[in-house]
């Protein structure tokens, strides 16, 4: 039996939260859109405002729609408001000593029916569960970028996750016009289990010299028929999360086969992080 989800709680308002906030509040969810600053979140909403303006234009969205989709967002800077939720999305930056003490906290805040979920993209979703007391109530939900138009969300079940929270977790990510696919909690789940090692070998390409960046990803565009190349989409996914990604499944597994190749360590450490800071495997304007 699913359960009735009407206030969302979104923490972390950057690319991805923001992308889940407006989502969640097109399809008539109240949301509460934290950050550690209250700026930050407003800067989430200045992008969600942003987007639906451009709904506007194109004819998609009424006026009217966007206020009434605005005003469904609360903005906070206090994890405390999640004692009004009943699911939280967390999509806070990649990073595990932050994620469990969110959950730490989250666990204290939340009304005890309320599912704890997290947008990470690797980290595993039972280590968060057991910072909490309610590990059957935590469970994965992996949107993709940019959220309002990608279809997929992955479903991750924790060891301890209840079937319960898993079907209210798929029937609302249903709901929000998505495509659930249940995955079980190991290293980068399948996405990055399966895209992290072909970027991490399209760099192993630039590193050894078999061919430039360019002439990589026009072999998987005009060969594969991928959209984008590898290591443009590296840049797009930021090079800091694609080598924090490999970690995981290097760690995770302990097989050499996940090694990060040592370009996107020395990109990393140089800064060269990719669209977000101008420059990674291409240089943006
Ligand atoms: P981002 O850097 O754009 O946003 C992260 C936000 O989290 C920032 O606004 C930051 O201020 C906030 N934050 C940091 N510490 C916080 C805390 N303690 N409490 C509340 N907010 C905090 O990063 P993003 O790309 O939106 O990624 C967020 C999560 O989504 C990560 O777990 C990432 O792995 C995952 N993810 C990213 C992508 C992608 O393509 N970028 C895709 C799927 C999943």
């Amino acid at each position: 039996m699913a359960q009735e989800i009407r206030t969302v709680m979104v923490v972390g308002a950057g690319q991805m939260g923001s992308g889940i906030a407006q989502v969640a509040a097109q399809t008539g969810l109240r949301v509460l859109l934290h950050d550690v600053k209250l700026a930050l979140a407003e800067r989430g909403r200045g992008v969600i405002e942003k987007n639906l303006r451009r709904q506007v234009e194109k004819g998609r969205l009424s006026d009217g729609d966007v206020a009434e989709i605005l005003g469904r967002i609360t903005l906070t800077d206090k994890l405390t408001a999640a004692a009004e939720a009943d699911l939280v999305i967390e999509a806070a930056t990649e990073n595990l000593e932050i994620k469990l003490d969110i959950f730490r906290t989250l666990d204290e805040a939340a009304p005890a029916h309320a599912i704890l979920a997290s947008n990470t993209s690797s980290l595993p979703i039972t280590e968060l569960a057991a910072a909490t007391r309610r590990p059957a109530q935590v469970i994965g939900m992996h949107f993709f970028n940019p959220v309002p138009v990608m279809k997929l969300v992955e479903i991750i079940r924790g060891l301890a996750t209840a079937q319960e929270v898993y079907e209210t977790v798929r029937a609302l990510a249903e709901r929000m016009g998505k495509t659930p696919v249940e995955v079980q909690d190991f290293p980068g789940f399948v996405s990055n289990r399966v895209l992290m090692p072909m970027i991490n070998e399209a760099i192993y390409c630039v590193y050894e010299g078999v061919a430039t960046p360019e002439a990589v990803d026009q072999v998987m565009k005009l060969g594969m028929n991928h959209p984008m190349g590898p290591l443009e989409l590296a840049d797009f996914i930021g090079l800091d999360t694609c080598l924090a990604i490999m970690e995981v499944l290097y760690e995770g597994f302990g097989d050499p086969k996940y090694r990060p190749c040592p370009l996107l360590r020395k990109y990393v450490k140089a800064g060269w992080l990719g669209r977000k800071t101008g420059r990674g495997f291409y240089t943006y304007a």
